[in-house]
Formats: C-alpha cells, sequence, structure tokens
C-alpha cells in the first residue's frame, strides 16, 4: 500500500501522519503524543494551535482572505511598520516562503547597484555549507553540489567562498560585487556559528567597498536564538546590522509567510512594477504574522527564551559528557540548537522518535533541536529522559553487535 504515489517523490518521510498538535506536542492518527523539537523546522515558534494565533487566523477568515497587491493591505502596512520598528529596516517586501525572500533579496541588491549607475555589479559571495532555499538563485547561492545536480547551468551571479577564511574574501571583492550574503548561524548546514566580530567586520568590509551586506535570517530570526533577530547578538547598536534581510519560518507561526527588509536607500531602487507577488502579504498572512509579534515582542518573552534555553543547553552538555562515544559537541544558540553526533545523526533521530521526541538532521552530521520558543522546563526535562532512553537503549544495541 503506498497512498503517496501520486505526490513527487522528493521527500523521505517516515510513516507518520499527524492529525492534531496542542502546544508542544504533535498527537498522531492513533493518539500517540509526540514532544514537537522540529517546530516545522523553525516554523511554530509558538507551538501548535497557539490560542491568540487560532483567534486571529478565524477573526480574519470571517473578513477578508484576499486582495492581491492591486489594492493597500492594512494588515501589511502595520506588520511592516512593526518589523521596521524593532529592527534596521525602514521598508519591507512580503513573500510566501523564505526562498522567495531571499530572491527578492537578490533583485533587490542588483537592483540598488543598477540604479546607482554600477550594473556591472551583480555578484553575491556566500560561504560553504549555506543554504538559502531551492529556487534556481537560491541553489546557487547556497552553491551545494547536491541541490545543483541536474538543474542545468548554475545561475550565474553567485560565489559560493570557504566559511570563515577571511583572506579568500577578500580576494573575491572585485568590481563586479554587488553583496555579501550570510546566515548569522547556518541552520540546514550543522547549526554553525559565524563569530559576532566576524559579523562585525563583514559590516566594516561592505562599508568600505560600497557593497551591501544581506542576511538570510530565515532560520534565526524572530526570537530562535532568544533575540529578535541573531545579529543582534553581535552588536546593541547595529554594529552588525545588515542592508537587506530576508525572513520566513517563525514570523508565519506556521502560516506561510516571508519578507525581505531594508534600509531606506536600498528599497528605494525597487520602484513600482520592478517586482511583485500575487499572495505575498495577503490578509490571512498578515492577520497571524501581527499575532505572532503580539507575542514574541511582548515585554519579558525574549528574556524567558533566553533563560529556558539555557536549560536545553545544559542538558545537552551534560548528555555530551554521558555519552562521548555517540556524541561529539553542543552548538548554536537560544532554540537552534545541533547536537553533532559520532554515530549517523540519522540513526540518533530515529531512536528519539521512537520514544516520542522529534527532532531534524543538519549537515555535519547533527542533530538539530528546535523546540516551540513556548517550551517549559518540564518538557525538556521530559525530553531528556527520552534521549536517555534512546541512547542507552543504542549504546546497548551497538555493544551487543560490536
Ligand atoms: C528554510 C530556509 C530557507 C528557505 O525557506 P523556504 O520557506 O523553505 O523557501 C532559506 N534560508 C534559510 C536559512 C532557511 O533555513
Amino acid at each position: 500500500m503506498d497512498s503517496n504515489n501520486h505526490l513527487f517523490p522528493t521527500y523521505a518521510q517516515p510513516e507518520i501522519t499527524f492529525r492534531e498538535g496542542k502546544g508542544v506536542y504533535l498527537y498522531d492518527k492513533e493518539g500517540t503524543a509526540y514532544l514537537d523539537f522540529t517546530s516545522g523546522i523553525a516554523v511554530n515558534a509558538l507551538g501548535h494551535a497557539h490560542p491568540h494565533l487560532v483567534e486571529a487566523l478565524k477573526t480574519q477568515a470571517d473578513r477578508l482572505w484576499h486582495t492581491a497587491n492591486l489594492f493597500r493591505i492594512e494588515g501589511q502596512e502595520h506588520l511592516a511598520e512593526r518589523l521596521c520598528e524593532a529592527t534596521f529596516a525602514d521598508r519591507v517586501f512580503f513573500t510566501n516562503s523564505g526562498t522567495e525572500a531571499l530572491e527578492c533579496a537578490f533583485k533587490t541588491a542588483r537592483r540598488y547597484h543598477y540604479i546607482n549607475g554600477n550594473p556591472e555589479r551583480i555578484n553575491i559571495l556566500s560561504f560553504e555549507g549555506a543554504f538559502h532555499g531551492r529556487t534556481l538563485a537560491a541553489i546557487a547561492a547556497g552553491g551545494q553540489a547536491k541541490y545543483l545536480e541536474g538543474y542545468g547551468p548554475k545561475t550565474p551571479g553567485f560565489i559560493s567562498l570557504p566559511f570563515g577564511d577571511h583572506d579568500a574574501l577578500k580576494a573575491a571583492i572585485d568590481y563586479q560585487t554587488a553583496a555579501i550574503l550570510i546566515e548569522p548561524i547556518q541552520g540546514e548546514g550543522g547549526v554553525r556559528s559565524v563569530p559576532h566580530q566576524c559579523l562585525r567586520g563583514l559590516r566594516e568590509l561592505c562599508d568600505e567597498n560600497g557593497i551591501l551586506l544581506i542576511y538570510d535570517e530565515v532560520q534565526t530570526g524572530v526570537g530562535r536564538t532568544g533575540r529578535f533577530f541573531a545579529h543582534e547578538w553581535a552588536g546593541e547598536n547595529g554594529e552588525a546590522a545588515p542592508d537587506i534581510m530576508a525572513i520566513a519560518k517563525g514570523i508565519g507561526g506556521g502560516f506561510p509567510v516571508g519578507a525581505c527588509l531594508a534600509r531606506e536607500h536600498v528599497a528605494e531602487a525597487m520602484t513600482p512594477g520592478s517586482h511583485g507577488t500575487t499572495f505575498g502579504g495577503n490578509p490571512l498572512a498578515m492577520a497571524v504574522g501581527n499575532a505572532v509579534l503580539d507575542v514574541i515582542l511582548e515585554e519579558e518573552f525574549l528574556r524567558s527564551v533566553q533563560t529556558k534555553s539555557l536549560v536545553l543547553s545544559q542538558i545537552l552538555a551534560e548528555l555530551v559528557d554521558t555519552y562521548p562515544d555517540l556524541l561529539e559537541e553542543v552548538r548554536g544558540k537560544g532554540f537552534l540548537i545541533g547536537l553533532k553526533a559520532r554515530v549517523p545523526n540519522t540513526d540518533l533521530v530515529a531512536a528519539f522518535r521512537d520514544k516520542g521526541l522529534l527532532t531534524v538532521g543538519a549537515g555535519d552530521n547533527v542533530v538539530r533541536l528546535l523546540p516551540p520558543l513556548i517550551v517549559s522546563e518540564d518538557d525538556m526535562r521530559q525530553a531528556r529522559d527520552k534521549m536517555v532512553s534512546a541512547l542507552d537503549e543504542y549504546r546497548t544495541r551497538n555493544e551487543d553487535k560490536g
């Protein structure tokens, strides 16, 4: 029996279908509960069926779904104002996904140089291990062979450089460079953090060379690391602020929402007709996005994320100490945490899942833990017990074999 055979075979999925979610828990068809430490890949920032989000979506559903961007959309203007108030940005373009937000960022960067008399500045420099989505431009920006294979010539104008190699970066900047693109913490790439001084250094390098700094905070943003955006950790006063930033995932709390944020002088280049979308920023999406911000930007919310996430880091550090044969180290920040494994990460994701804990694999043999930001200390202790029991069994099984 394969009821999956009318779908593109793009996803390798375990045999689980969820029917319901509440808070940190997902329930399958039999009613079995799973602790969800995937949050739909950093999307369900406030867990499943958060009452404030459900209410916002239902209220909007009774009122108005869609007008396209033929007319002004109140929710967009409100959400954009709030995003700008809380960040470096002055202007926002709404999309439906992360990769579309990146696409807008690439177009904005090139268009900025074009409008300013430098049409030759088209190249976007990015870093090995990066992930920026799956459009043809995004896979070129990510530069990973496994995502480029079979899709014809790589879209020109994207140059992938070794991660952390300052000399290679400086050498790569020339008269054609438009922008530097980076995730403050590589998510899919294995939860690899960029040191704070490097982000500040990139800001300076961009200023010196008249090029733009683009952050991909699709995964790291909207409270995931304990700050509204991860780059804020690298400077309280905008020392590491970008010119353009792509966001998505958490901002919709489970509704598809993305956005490209930019400073005024950059966004200015995107004149009427230069870009557009039918669905992006529709009233349903904006109602949910605004509801997410109601919670995340509440006083104390992000502080509570910072405090709670220390508990998880502590739990994981203890696991690494207890199982040095299976685990190597803990990486990341806030609730974007990676557990680098010494055995195949896919084995551990499966072993945890068998115990009722959902996690996600990442590059560099990492198991990612991305609990909803509303996770409680008790939830984290339950997750620990599940991991301990999975790791004990895994070890015993392997000793029997070996
Ligand atoms: C998920 C992700 C994307 C792509 O977002 P989609 O919504 O899947 O298109 C881009 N960049 C980063 C850093 C991501 O984590």
